[in-house]
């Protein structure tokens, strides 16, 4: 008998049964489902992140061992940074021949991705909250030269009180100060661009920590926008404007938005990595400094000054821009009614209450579809995401 029959794949497993109760699916990965579970002695809910790596035809030995060696390194990474403020705890792991069980703290309120498809927009009060607590992981895991790799809304959880915590290290790595990175991974829609031409020149100087900036700068225009800064049915497309750094603030959700927070996405958004803000220039950025309570309580005479002009001159520009204001007529309304605000905002919301399932399942079938507001613009993504299916890792 070899020790491998002698000790049975089950050992593992068996633990993890004994002491946990698998409930309901919470959410799928590529090689990974997780589930509600409950501890059996405190009966208190956690999520375990189960990660199949039985031997199987729709898997080579090759590509198990690979999945194999991801899982340590996640689990390597997450003991590193166990107990850093807004990241997820990694509470017990077991491992057998046939399964990883990652057990977690457990987000009641799910992914931050849900939770924009059901609000289609965000305030920038609230994706100030937001983008404060998620730089502010950013520049701890900098300061311990971890890059994460896969920012994104689906990888940010949301507790019961909506505080974000970071999950998914399955792509992060540590490395020294120096040190470069070649590997091309990540999910497409927020790829830096030194990331992808690394994937085209072989002889590429590499990347760094910055390209978590990018694509929390790509989060942070989505939060705003509804839909992403770079987006093209066709991926090539796509991947030539993040190359060439190409969006713009020209859909209607911006005419809304500050000068101010669109400054700091516009240096976050920086093809050069050189350029790109730190995550301590980010949090510098005037955006956070604004609304901070105490500085608002505490008005000295010049403040207070200051917020009575302010406060004539909001008052003036509301009387004019009412008296600018045209009626919203039954005709403005049937000619263009996605140029009223109230009805455009109503649009998007059904849009997402009916297409929200869908926005999800593919890369190609993207939230920036529904913003085109078009049954043909739907149909041609779903033709586009038949014709061309992406993986999340090249
Ligand atoms: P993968 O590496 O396969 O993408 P993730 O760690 O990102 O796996 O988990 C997949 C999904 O499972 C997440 O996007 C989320 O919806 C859900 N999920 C993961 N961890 C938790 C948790 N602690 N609480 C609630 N839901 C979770
Ligand atoms: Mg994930």
């Amino acid at each position: 008998m070899t020790k491998e029959e002698e000790i049975p794949d089950w050992v593992g497993a068996q633990e993890f049964y004994d002491k946990y109760e698998p409930k309901e699916i919470l959410g799928r990965g590529v090689s990974s489902v997780v589930r509600r579970c409950v501890d059996k002695r405190t009966s208190q809910d956690y999520a375990v992140k189960i990660i199949d790596i039985t031997p199987s035809d729709k898997m080579s030995p090759h590509e198990i061992e690979e999945i194999r060696e991801a899982t340590v390194k996640e689990i390597d990474i997450l003991k590193k940074v166990y107990g850093g403020k807004n990241i997820i705890q990694l509470k017990d792991c077991y491992e057998s021949n046939a399964f990883f069980f990652l057990v977690f703290d457990l987000m009641r309120r799910g992914e931050l991705f849900d939770y924009l498809t059901e609000k289609v927009t965000l305030s920038e009060k609230e994706t100030r909250n937001i983008m404060r607590a998620l730089l502010e992981v950013v520049q701890y895991l900098h300061s311990q030269n971890i890059v994460h790799r896969d920012l994104k809304p689906e990888n940010i959880l949301l507790d019961d009180e909506m505080n974000i915590k970071l999950t998914d290290f399955g792509f992060a790595v540590q490395i020294t100060p120096e040190q470069k990175l070649k590997e091309v991974c990540g999910t497409p829609g927020y790829l830096a661009p030194e990331i992808i031409e690394c994937s085209m020149d072989g002889g590429h100087g590499g990347y760094s920590t910055a390209v978590d900036i990018w694509s929390s700068g790509v989060i942070m225009y989505t939060l705003l926008a509804g839909s992403p800064p770079f987006w093209h049915r066709k991926q090539m497309l796509m991947l030539r404007m993040i190359l060439a750094g190409t969006y713009d603030f020209s859909s209607p959700e911006w005419e809304d938005r500050s000068d101010t927070v669109k400054d700091l996405i516009s240096r976050m958004l920086v093809v050069d990595p050189k350029q790109r803000f730190t995550a301590t220039d980010v949090l510098n950025h005037s955006f956070f400094s604004q609304y901070v309570v105490d500085e608002v309580r505490q008005f000295t005479p010049y403040r207070r000054f200051k917020v009575i002009c302010m406060t004539v001159l909001a008052t003036m520009r509301i009387y004019c821009n009412y008296r600018r204001a045209k009626p919203v007529t039954k005709e403005v309304i049937k000619s263009d009614p996605y140029a009223v605000k109230p009805i455009r905002k109503l649009i998007d919301a059904c849009a997402f209450k009916i297409y929200g399932h869908w926005v999800k399942k593919g890369q190609t079938q993207n939230r920036a579809a529904l913003f085109e507001n078009t049954p043909k613009a739907i149909l041609l993504s779903l033709a586009a995401e038949a014709d061309e299916p992406i993986q999340h890792i090249w």
